[in-house]
């Protein structure tokens, strides 16, 4: 089966006795034991789980090529429980442009229980080996990265991995199974911030951890999952599954309209550089071109001047909406520094779009004028 179709339709026959095309939302916090006694598989208390978190699990393994998963009630969560699988005292190496609020966790939270991390640019495999210890455990991959489109050549990477025993973590935010399937590459774990393209109205926090097969460290994220307690309300797992269903097609959309908004950019003259994984100038683009079906709606550029002309300009848009985060039908934009805050690499006249699907002519235009 295509993408597309399974989109539609995986995860709709679990724990759905009714066969009701859409599955109804299951709000009850408990299940009625057997006479018998409880069996393992049996539904008990619903933040071990439920039917609706069951049903939208399926669906993401499935449509990124894992076993299982787990939901999570934030991207953040689900980021923070592969960490806490690791024992004090690991290692582990992360890209110097993670998304920001990892970085923080890392560094305010997760460094006082004893997890050791090296921060460094990704883009060349020789400088990962260069920077492996004696107890790093695990590679954390963010490709594209957020928001400067570093390339992470994923394949290297598990190969590199696999020789020495490490676990390996992509973050497919941005990129979703649609235009990037890291687990085929052999990738160990898919993260995602489910607030995202998944959800794709900016009305839903969550997030996923997919695991390529079952192993102790996925049951280890499984009990944290549901001894931490952070999950996605059977209200938020119907609501993302529901999202999930036109993903495929949100995606294309994103894709294309991107592309167009990136060709807009490049050839302006206000806009001194274009980081989009489609613009051939990237460095990185033939790693892009191996491991990426699609560009994703993503694009990062410079303006030709200062910080404070950068902000003027967000600030002149009229349809594209200032906000943070990205995914969503809407077009957003900011400012990216502001947001990122302490530790950020990310430069002063950076500006950062998640191009919409709204009617790209509309977009440009929008752009054309804040640009003017
Ligand atoms: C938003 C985001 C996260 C964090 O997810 P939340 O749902 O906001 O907690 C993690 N990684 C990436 C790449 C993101 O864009």
């Amino acid at each position: 089966m295509r993408f597309e179709t399974k989109a539609i339709h995986a995860g709709l026959d679990i724990e759905n006795p009714s066969k009701s095309i859409v599955p109804p939302i299951s709000p009850s916090t408990i299940y009625e034991i057997d006479a018998d006694g409880r069996k393992e598989e049996d539904l008990h208390y619903t933040r071990l789980g439920n039917p609706n978190r069951n049903q939208f699990e399926h669906l993401i393994a499935v449509l990124e090529e894992g076993s299982t998963a787990a939901a999570f009630s934030s991207g953040i969560a689900a980021a923070s429980a592969i960490l806490q699988a690791l024992e004090p005292g690991d290692h582990i190496i992360v890209p110097e442009d993670v998304y920001a609020g990892n970085r923080k966790m890392i560094n305010n939270i997760m460094a006082g229980w004893g997890l050791e991390s090296s921060f460094i640019n990704m883009t060349s495999i020789d400088t990962i080996e260069s920077h492996l210890q004696k107890n790093t455990k695990l590679i954390w991959m963010e490709t594209p990265s957020n928001p400067l489109m570093r390339i992470t050549d994923i394949q290297a990477v598990t190969e590199l991995a696999k020789s020495k025993n490490l676990l390996t973590v992509a973050d497919n935010t941005w990129p979703t199974p649609v235009n990037q399937l890291p687990l085929t590459l052999g990738v160990d774990l898919v993260l995602h911030s489910t607030s995202k393209y998944f959800g794709g109205h900016s009305d839903i926090l969550g997030g996923a951890v997919v695991a390529r097969e079952e192993s102790e460290f996925f049951d280890r994220i499984r009990l944290i999952q549901r001894m931490g307690g952070a999950v996605p309300s059977p209200y938020d797992c119907w609501l993302l599954a529901r999202s999930t269903r036109t993903l495929a097609y949100r995606m294309k959309g994103h894709n294309e309209h991107a592309a167009k908004v990136a060709d807009f950019l490049i050839h302006h003259k206000k806009v001194s550089d274009v980081f989009y994984p489609g613009n051939p100038a990237l460095p990185g683009y033939e790693i892009v071109k191996k491991q990426m079906k699609g560009f994703g709606g993503m694009i990062s550029f410079l303006i030709a001047g200062s910080d404070s002309e950068s902000i003027k300009v967000v600030g002149r848009s009229k349809i594209i909406k200032r906000a943070t985060s990205l995914g969503g039908v809407e077009s957003t934009w900011e400012h990216r520094q502001s947001s990122e805050g302490e530790g950020s690499i990310t430069p002063k006249n950076l500006i950062r779009i998640s191009v919409g699907l709204e009617h790209p002519d509309d977009i440009i235009e929008d752009l054309d004028l804040a640009l003017s």
